[in-house]
Order: C-alpha cells, then sequence, then structure tokens
C-alpha cells in the first residue's frame, strides 16, 4: 500500500499525540513535525528520529540545542500530501494560505473558526460528508465529547432537545502559565456558551443550549448533559447503545469505585496507557438517569487526546482514502481505543 504523506504543524499537546498516531497508520507516513520554539518536546521528538521543521528565522536557535533541523515549514508543507495543523488557537488560519499555495489538503483544530474549514468535523456524525473536502476542521475536545454522546443516542431515538453544562479544566497539566486557578469561573458568564454553537456546524438544527464553568483542574473536563428523545427511552437502551460503541467507555462507580476524573486518570495510567491518555468519552455509568422521554448523564472527557483519533479519520476521509467504517475501525484498533466498560 502506498503511503499518504503526512505533516504536522505545531507540536503542542495535540500535534505530539496526533504525530504519535500517524506513525501508527498502516496507510501513512509521517514526515515531519514543524515547531518554532526548541523545547523539550522538540528534543524528544528529534530522539524519536523525527524529522524537525522550522522557520528559517529559527534554525540558528534549533541547531544550539543540537537539533539538526530537516528545513523550512514551507519545504515541509512542499514535501507533504496533507498536514494537520495543530498550531495555537487562531495561528492555523494564518497558515492557510501557504497550504493554499501549494494546494495541499490540511486539518485543522478546534481553536480555529469554522469558516477555516469547508466542514467542522466528529468521525461519528459525519464522516461522510467530510469525504473530498480539502480542508476540514476537527471540532474541539468539548464539542467532540458531547457529538459522540448524541450521535450515538440518536440511534436509540432521535435527540430533539440538548442541554448541557461543561465542567472545563482550567489549563492542561503542563501550562504552569494558566493554572490552577482557585475558583470557579462562569466561561462565559452569559448563556449560551458558544459550545452549542460549535455542535450545531456539524449536526444541524438540533435544539441544543449549553452553560460553561471552568474549575480548578488539568485532568479532564466533566459534562453533565440532559437529552430529550422523541420517543420515551429506558436507562436499558442508553447504557446498551453507550456500551456498543467504540469511542466510548462506561465505569461503574458502584463496582469500581471509580467515581471521579481523578480516578479515571488514575485507571488509566495503572493500565499503562501511553500519556495515560484517553481518547474515549467516560460516561459514569450510575449517573444515567431517565423520565420518559428524557436522559441524563455525567462524562469525563479527556482533553489532550479525545481529538486524536478524530484528526487520523479526517485526513483518511479528506484524501478518500477509505470509508467510515474501515477508518475507523483500523485508527481503533492501532490506538488501542475501546468500547464497553473501561474496567
Ligand atoms: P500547544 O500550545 O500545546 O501547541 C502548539 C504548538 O504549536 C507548540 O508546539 C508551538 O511551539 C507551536 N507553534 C506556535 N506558533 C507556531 C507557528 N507560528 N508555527 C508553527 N508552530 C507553532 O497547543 P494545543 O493545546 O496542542 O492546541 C493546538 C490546537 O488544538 C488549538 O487549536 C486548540 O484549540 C486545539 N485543541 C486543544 C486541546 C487541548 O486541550 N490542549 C484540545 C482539543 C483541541
Amino acid at each position: 500500500m502506498e503511503k499518504v504523506k503526512v505533516a504536522v504543524n505545531g507540536y503542542g499537546t495535540i500535534g505530539k499525540r496526533v504525530a504519535d498516531a500517524i506513525r501508527l497508520q498502516p496507510d501513512m507516513e509521517l514526515i515531519g513535525v514543524a515547531k518554532t520554539s526548541p523545547n523539550y518536546e522538540a528534543i524528544i521528538a528529534y530522539r524519536k528520529g523525527i524529522n524537525i521543521y522550522t522557520l528559517k528565522d529559527s534554525i540558528e536557535k534549533f541547531e544550539k540545542v543540537g537539533i539538526k533541523v530537516a528545513g523550512t515549514i514551507e519545504d515541509m508543507v512542499k514535501e507533504a500530501d496533507v498536514i494537520v495543523d495543530a498550531t495555537p488557537n487562531g495561528v492555523g488560519a494564518t497558515y492557510k494560505p501557504l497550504y493554499q499555495s501549494f494546494s495541499k489538503n490540511a486539518i485543522f483544530q478546534g481553536g480555529e473558526k469554522a469558516d477555516v474549514g469547508d466542514v467542522s468535523f466528529s468521525a461519528l456524525c459525519n464522516y461522510d460528508e467530510a469525504k473530498g473536502k480539502k480542508y476540514i476542521r476537527v471540532v474541539s475536545c468539548n464539542t467532540t465529547g458531547m457529538l459522540r454522546v448524541i450521535c450515538t443516542l440518536n440511534k436509540v431515538s432521535k435527540v430533539e432537545k440538548v442541554r448541557a453544562t461543561i465542567v472545563r479544566r482550567a489549563a492542561d497539566p503542563k501550562e504552569v502559565k494558566r493554572g490552577p486557578i482557585n475558583s470557579i469561573v462562569p466561561d462565559p458568564a452569559t448563556v449560551p456558551s458558544h459550545h452549542a454553537k460549535d455542535v450545531l456546524t456539524v449536526i444541524k438544527g438540533i435544539d441544543i443550549i449549553t452553560m460553561a464553568v471552568i474549575a480548578p483542574t488539568t485532568l479532564m473536563h466533566l459534562h453533565t448533559m440532559v437529552l430529550t428523545f422523541k420517543d420515551k427511552v429506558t436507562k436499558d437502551t442508553i447504557v446498551d447503545a453507550l456500551l456498543n460503541t467504540p469511542r466510548i467507555v462506561l465505569v461503574n462507580s458502584s463496582r469500581t469505585s471509580v467515581a471521579s476524573t481523578a480516578e479515571i486518570i488514575e485507571v488509566s495510567r495503572d493500565l499503562g496507557r501511553n500519556r495515560y491518555d484517553i481518547p474515549e468519552v467516560v460516561v459514569f455509568e450510575d449517573s444515567i438517569y431517565t423520565n420518559g422521554n428524557e436522559a441524563f448523564l455525567m462524562y469525563g472527557v479527556h482533553q489532550e487526546s479525545i481529538v486524536v483519533p478524530e484528526n487520523i479519520d479526517a485526513i483518511r476521509a479528506s484524501l478518500q482514502l477509505m470509508e467510515k467504517e474501515e477508518s475507523i475501525k483500523i485508527t481503533n484498533e492501532t490506538l488501542g481505543i475501546m468500547k464497553g466498560y473501561l474496567i
């Protein structure tokens, strides 16, 4: 099989995980990653044998710390078939003209405005709509979590209304300048939060309102969600649908004592998962409650890794490498992504 050449521009929290995931795909080759600063992430990537590209003016900085640069970001873009852009919020859009000038496909992240892409993407919801699109935006971590749950439960009965509260982690663990905070901050103070609007970029027309707060934690986000369905639903059918969907796992607090985001992360550490990543949405089974046409639930979202499988599927959709089910299956198998109970 001829492999597609993938480059990753921006090698931070998301970029380094996507780069590692690309290296595990049978149909992809990582040709290199681009960074602007030669920090510990760049040094480790270089030691792993990954080609490092940077801005022309930054080459000297990299060589000072012993990194022999493979070329400029422009060189990298020229050589790639597709670029995953994982640069900071808003920076991705400034690179779009470069990708366009070489007529290269690109996958952007959720920190960019929706119009950077021809389509916003969540593999379980709209893979087919993204097929052949040159510019795809993978939605943010919180939106990815919500979409996986909504699109999965929409198969039980049509979802007519969603109300959700997003309890956001204040910062990623490495972000020493952003957190932790000693406060719970409405984010934004006005309702609805932008997350509902972001969901609507993928599933059009659904009645959804979200609120968000920032909490003093770095490990995971936690969502509380209430869905109203067309028909009456039972806890069993909701549990069944969630248990049978890869990229969603359940934890049963009464059986396993896993009853918090901290314990989910500890389980991931104990399972020996790389970087303690959990790309699956983690639903607290005991939180699932039904009342006529309504279902209530709470779940955790590991912000650092949840969008990684979506980026891999977005590459395949963009280049039309394979159909949805096959792409999702290969991504899940290569990344060890589960369904069912986490433990
Ligand atoms: P990050 O700050 O960890 O990484 C960004 C990387 O881009 C860094 O390696 C930085 O050196 C590099 N960079 C900065 N300016 C650059 C430039 N001009 N050219 C090339 N590289 C440059 O950021 P992140 O958390 O990985 O976020 C990247 C994107 O992913 C954002 O759109 C963000 O909204 C989105 N996202 C982040 C998370 C999360 O929780 N961290 C979750 C989902 C989506």
